[in-house]
């Protein structure tokens, strides 16, 4: 999955015995060219208290807080195609994570404008069943009415589905969904599988069950990935699998921009192609699925498809989330560029400039003092 010049490097050192710190020193360059950090996540995204940077959360649409576990951030598959790889390397210093659930309280307590509290890492699901319970528990008894959905972003149930039927703790984790939709919370489960087959165990369906019997929901989604999932008939019976146990479908995405992304990327044309074949073979049940989408630094933008407008050929796009809210859902235009694969390739249509978004691409700070989603924000 290495370009030729990195395998190269890579081989030849292997070739004349070289030491393993000459190797580790090569590798980290490597690392380091795969664009180890897309979509500006580290400067971009981090708000502070104080001065104090919030390194475990994420604020970057008004609604979803991602929060990120101290305990949560290796994961239980180690995919390559993995957008959040160098957490698991030794190379990031700096890692998404914060212990403190009281931080992440005061947080929420000053931003009324949160509905989700997304935990996410890695993968939280490594986590014992007490630690999750702390995080869990905070949120619950700060009594925070704005916060609504409680999402956890997890490859558990393709990967290790004992997590919530087998593990020792299996038992107290699903007693703490059941707890906290309860409270009057909707938890919701976001589970990420890349292929039918990851559906087919008698242990998954089990394990889907019982989280269903806790009143928490299931929403789906994986990304586009070439030489696994690049055929609209397995989409399909992905979707339809997961419909007939009782999940949602949620997202397609296109590969981000990191790591081994020119072994695993579609181009933007052909992601369509799949998606709409995908899509129009399923019920409307199944139709709850949006994509593909890419999750790019100014938002989730998803193609719409391919049109021709006064005789130019185009892609028809449209923000599912953007770092300004006002960018939402709003049809803009690109043009037809048949290798593009992610948004950076793309060219505004109709001889213009920039595209709408790029104008007012505003400075975000997320200092407590300066909130966020102020009107100068916006203009
Ligand atoms: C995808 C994403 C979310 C969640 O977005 P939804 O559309 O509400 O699922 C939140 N924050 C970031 C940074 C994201 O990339
Ligand atoms: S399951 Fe998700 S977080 Fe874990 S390695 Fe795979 S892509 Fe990365």
């Amino acid at each position: 999955m290495l370009k030729e010049n990195h395998y190269q490097k890579v081989a030849s050192l292997l070739k004349n015995n070289a030491s393993a710190d000459e190797i580790s020193k090569i590798v980290n360059d490597i690392r380091l060219d795969l664009n180890p950090h897309p979509a500006g996540q580290l400067e971009k995204n981090v708000p502070q208290i104080d001065g104090v940077k919030l390194t475990g959360i994420q604020h970057k649409y008004k609604e979803t807080m991602l929060f990120f576990p101290k305990n949560g951030q290796t994961c239980h598959a180690y995919c390559t195609f993995c957008f959040r790889w160098p957490q698991f390397t030794n190379l990031d210093v700096y890692k998404f994570a914060m212990r403190e659930s009281e931080l992440m309280i005061q947080y929420l307590r000053l931003h009324p404008e949160i509905t989700d509290i997304l935990f996410t890492g890695g993968d939280p699901m490594v986590m014992r069943t007490k630690n999750i319970a702390n995080y869990i528990d905070a949120i619950i008894d700060a009594d925070l009415p704005h916060v609504q959905n409680i999402r956890i972003g997890t490859k558990s149930l393709a990967y290790w589905p004992y997590r919530f039927t087998k593990d020792k703790d299996a038992d107290d984790l699903l007693r703490l969904l059941e707890k906290a939709n309860k409270s009057g919370k909707q938890v919701a489960l976001m589970a990420h599988f890349n292929h039918p087959n990851e559906l087919d165990t008698a242990e998954v369906e089990k394990a889907i069950a019982r989280i269903r019997a806790t009143g928490t929901q299931i929403r789906t989604q994986s990304p586009l990935l070439r030489h696994i999932n690049d055929d609209p008939k397995v989409w399909q019976a992905m979707w339809n699998k997961q419909v007939k146990l009782g999940c949602i479908p949620y997202y397609m995405f296109m590969v981000r921009d990191t790591g081994a992304q020119h072994y695993f990327s579609i181009p933007l044309y052909e992601a369509w192609n799949i998606f709409r074949q995908a899509y129009r073979s399923v019920s409307g049940i199944a139709r709850t699925v949006r994509g593909p989408s890419m999750s790019a630094s100014p938002g989730k933008v998803q193609i719409l498809g391919v049109s021709a407008i006064n005789g130019e050929k185009v892609f028809v796009l449209r923000f599912l989330q953007g770092r300004n809210p006002e960018w939402v859902h709003l049809p803009f235009f690109a043009k037809f560029d048949k290798k593009a694969s992610w948004l950076d390739d793309l060219k505004p249509a109709f001889g213009q400039e920039n595209f709408f978004y790029e104008k007012k691409y505003p400075k975000v700070d997320h200092t407590l003092k300066e909130m966020i989603y102020t009107k100068e924000f916006y203009n």
